[in-house]
């Protein structure tokens, strides 16, 4: 899937800086319905039935195959999960679509080709197409008649999107668009049916264009890549292609529209398929590690093994509870609105956009240090196509570049912080100071006044040119991510806490130890910041909140990492 490119609109987001939650504000994956469990434990039988025992033929690129697939997978309706009843969807929440895209992880090659279709190749006619559109293509794309593609990226923009030179020219008789150009990277591009491309009418109009195979869009050969290996990727080659006038999506000029919003929730999305694939691969290295025997004993019992596992499972702890959340939020912000009137829904979805950019890169990351440390945890065997550590390595490593790089949603992060910056006003944290996580809260509550007083600062330092200090702006952005991190660990473990379950001790170490080290990460982070406004011979005003971040008293963290490693280890897995 894809994508990367700066973004223009303007949106608010980023609320949890200024404010303060209660867990009851907080949706958690120990609140999934039965209902959501349901449709994923069938897509996990999907997958395991189905899916894993061919994979072999996804990666000898049987494409056909691929679509016998899509077909089997809407048959059991998991390609109608976010379309609406009225189009032969099921109309299903964000939670329940990604919680059936975190079963669909295990497999990352078939879930990009899925992924793809029910997000980025299907949610543009959900979200911008005309009645006419929406009836012509839902049914079709939910019933795997037909399989969605996005194409955005081309060779020569890719974050940079809305340079791309694909053009449409209105045709003489004014009942086609003829487009000209190439696309690049385009999942599912080798057998996709509809494609949702974005040229520029006039030379300069941005445009979204519905546009069939059939009428005359050619594929090139399959990309030879790191990982994905049973996923179609290709340039699409769009030589006069004529799209007829009735298959513009959305506004003539307004494309950018469709193609920043659709990515915001596919962000999330993409979070609880990151965090999936970490836990697999921490359960299989847990498994490892307790078979494997070196020096007469398993090499689970060995300190930097149990570390290694006690710092995959908190990371896992985290971030999902960091994914949930902003599911949550977007699924009562969307409740709030008329899932029939297009502008609301897209500005309910448009709201959340730093939480999106603050997930994309906190789960990608997850990942890649995960599937990292596991293939460690393998050794030598780690690197052999016999195990199953070596090919997650190499799958994993998309996560960070596409749905916008990385670079690119940190400075989406701080950037749209910035111009909220005004409009913010800050509260008392929740905590009085009393509770058995209150030092942590007292951490929060602190970093949350930095990242605003860093804000301010730079902005009052350089202006309007403050959005060009990337390397200070990305400081910020990791302050912010760490914060949300926090925040949505410490509302998790007091969900877990209340409910009396056996392993609140386990959730209270891992965000304890998460929260110790952010302190200093936050700290390091602060301090390059007020170097470099002192650099540009400004003071910074946050020197006091350095401090008392810095100060934050922090746990022992050998001894939690060893205790939530002896979790993992007794579990034989995640233990969340
Ligand atoms: C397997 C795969 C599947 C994909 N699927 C799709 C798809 O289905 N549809 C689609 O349209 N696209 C797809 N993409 C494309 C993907 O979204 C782009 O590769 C991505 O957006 C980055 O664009 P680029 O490759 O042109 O890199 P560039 O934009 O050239 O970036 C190169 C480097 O420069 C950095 N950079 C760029 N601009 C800035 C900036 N302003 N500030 C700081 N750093 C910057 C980037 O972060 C990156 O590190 C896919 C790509 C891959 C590899």
């Amino acid at each position: 899937m894809v994508i990367g490119m700066a973004e223009t609109q303007t949106v608010t987001g980023g609320r949890f800086l200024t404010t303060s939650v209660t867990p009851a504000d907080v949706f958690t994956r120990e609140e999934l319905t039965e209902e959501q469990r349901m449709f994923g434990q069938t897509a996990a039988e999907f997958m395991r039935n189905e899916v894993l025992p061919n994979e072999g033929r996804l990666f000898a690129h049987d494409w056909a195959f691929v679509r016998t697939l899509l077909r089997k997978a809407a048959d059991l309706d998991l390609l109608r999960l976010e379309i609406p009843e009225a189009y032969g969807g099921l109309g299903l929440s964000k939670i329940s679509a990604a919680y059936v895209g975190e079963q669909i992880a295990v497999s990352p090659s078939f879930a990009g080709s899925i992924g793809s279709h029910t997000s980025i190749g299907t949610l543009p006619t959900v979200y911008f197409g005309n009645e006419a559109q929406k009836a012509k293509y839902l049914p079709r794309l939910a019933s795997g008649e037909m399989v969605g593609a996005y194409a955005l990226t081309e060779p020569q923009s890719g974050s940079d999107a809305l340079a791309a030179k694909t053009s449409a020219v209105l045709s003489p008789d004014g009942r086609h668009y003829l487009l000209n150009g190439q696309k690049m990277w385009i999942t599912n591009g080798g057998f996709a049916d509809l494609f949702t491309v974005f040229a520029k009418v006039d030379g300069e109009k941005f445009t979204a264009f519905l546009v069939e195979r059939s009428m005359g869009v050619k594929s090139g050969p399959d990309e030879k890549k790191l990982g994905l290996d049973g996923s179609s990727t290709t340039a699409l080659m769009l030589d006069g292609v004529p799209v007829p006038v009735e298959n513009v999506l959305g506004t003539i000029g307004e494309g950018h529209k469709v193609a920043f919003n659709i990515l915001n929730i596919g962000r999330v999305k993409l979070g609880t398929r990151n965090i999936s694939g970490a836990r697999l691969a921490l359960n299989n290295a847990t498994k490892y590690a307790k078979e494997r025997r070196q020096f007469g004993r398993a090499i689970a019992e060995f300190g930097l093994i149990k570390q290694k596992l006690a710092e995959m499972s908190l990371r896992c702890f985290v971030g999902d509870a960091m994914v949930y959340r902003a599911l949550g939020d977007a699924d009562r912000a969307l409740d709030a609105v008329d899932p029939g009137d297009a502008p609301a829904v897209l500005k309910a979805i448009e709201q959340f956009a730093v939480e999106c950019s603050v997930n994309k890169v906190f789960t990608s990351e997850t990942l890649a240090y995960v599937v990292d440390e596991a293939l460690q945890v393998f050794g030598g065997n780690g690197y052999s196509r016999e195990f199953p550590a070596e090919r997650p390595y190499r799958d994993a490593r998309i996560t960070r570049i596409y749905e916008g790089t990385n670079e690119i949603n940190r400075m989406i992060v701080a950037t749209r912080l910035l111009k909220n910056l005004e409009r913010s006003e800050a509260r008392a944290p929740r905590d009085d100071g009393s509770g058995p996580l209150s030092s942590e809260y007292a951490l929060l509550d602190a970093a949350k006044r930095l990242a605003r007083g860093l804000l301010a600062d730079a902005a009052a330092a350089f202006g309007a040119t403050a959005k060009d200090e990337q390397e200070l702006l990305a400081h910020v952005s990791n302050i912010v991510i760490d914060i949300y991190a926090i925040e949505s660990g410490l509302a998790r473990t007091e969900k877990i806490a209340a409910r009396g379950a056996e392993l609140a001790p386990v959730a209270a170490d891992a965000v304890r130890v998460f929260a110790s080290d952010a302190a200093d990460r936050m700290a390091h982070g602060a301090k390059q910041v007020a170097r470099a406004l002192a650099g540009a011979g400004r003071n910074s005003s946050t020197a006091d909140l350095i401090s008392t971040v810095a100060g934050h008293p922090g746990v022992d963290t050998v001894a939690a990492r060893r205790r939530i490693a002896d979790a993992v280890i007794r579990a034989g897995r995640h233990p969340f």
